[in-house]
């Protein structure tokens, strides 16, 4: 049996989700749960970027032109951070791989134990995203739903206009899953062939994260028991 404190094997693990999942914020939980770190390709770019290294200079390049980094300087950052010794016992792998291309380099240098996939339906992630709205003048975010403001269309902090973003209008949502499910069928499929996927039915809101998180320690309790 493997326990959090008795934990004999190594977890490396890959998360997977659409926009509006609430993966980041699993993720953040499971790494403090588990004491391994999560490793977000997103961090890992700002990062590279912010120390100016090698690689980091090329990813600045591809960004500021609004080009896509292309997967070989992907890869090098990915194996270049997992290789390090706080991911000895494992890691929680958030924002890649995002193509079978990038799996398939990821599985010559590391194994993976398991893949979480956190699924929510359309219209819960619809929900989620559409419902929240952002003050003009300090940022903050209110949701009408799960953080509604005190009075409407007015941000509790500063007293500033709340708005609702572009890219979080149902229409674009619904633009934004469908691209996101086209191009990560693929990956799904692959690693569901090699038995390694396992769905966590996210629908469920802050309050109840207990209820993805049991289900992600079901999938991962299996690991090195086999
Ligand atoms: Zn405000």
């Amino acid at each position: 049996m493997n326990t959090i404190d008795n934990r004999d094997s190594i977890m490396n693990i890959v998360l997977l989700g659409s926009p509006g999942v609430g993966k980041g914020t699993y993720a953040d939980f499971l790494s403090k749960k588990y004491k391994i770190p999560k490793i977000s390709s997103g961090d890992l770019f700002h990062k590279a970027i912010r120390n100016q290294t090698e690689l980091g200079k090329k990813v600045q390049d591809y960004v500021s032109s609004g080009e896509l980094v292309p997967d070989e300087i992907v890869i090098k950052l990915v194996k270049e951070r997992l290789g390090k010794d706080d991911c000895e016992d494992g890691f929680f792998l958030d924002g890649f791989p995002r193509t079978i291309n990038q799996a398939e380099a990821l599985d010559k240098f590391m194994k993976i134990d398991k893949v979480l996939d956190f699924v929510a339906s359309e219209s819960e992630i619809i929900s989620r995203l559409s419902g929240r709205r952002t003050c003009k003048k300090c940022g903050a975010i209110f949701h009408v739903r799960n953080k509604p403001p005190k009075i409407d269309g007015v941000c509790d902090y500063c007293g500033g206009e709340l708005y609702q973003r572009t890219d979080e209008t149902q229409e674009t949502i619904r633009n934004r899953l469908r691209v996101y499910h086209e191009i990560t069928k693929p990956l799904i499929d692959y690693y569901r062939r090699k038995g390694l996927l396992a769905e966590i039915d996210a629908n469920y809101q802050f309050p109840e994260i207990g209820r993805v998180i049991s289900q992600c320690d079901e999938a991962l309790s299996d690991i090195g028991n086999l």
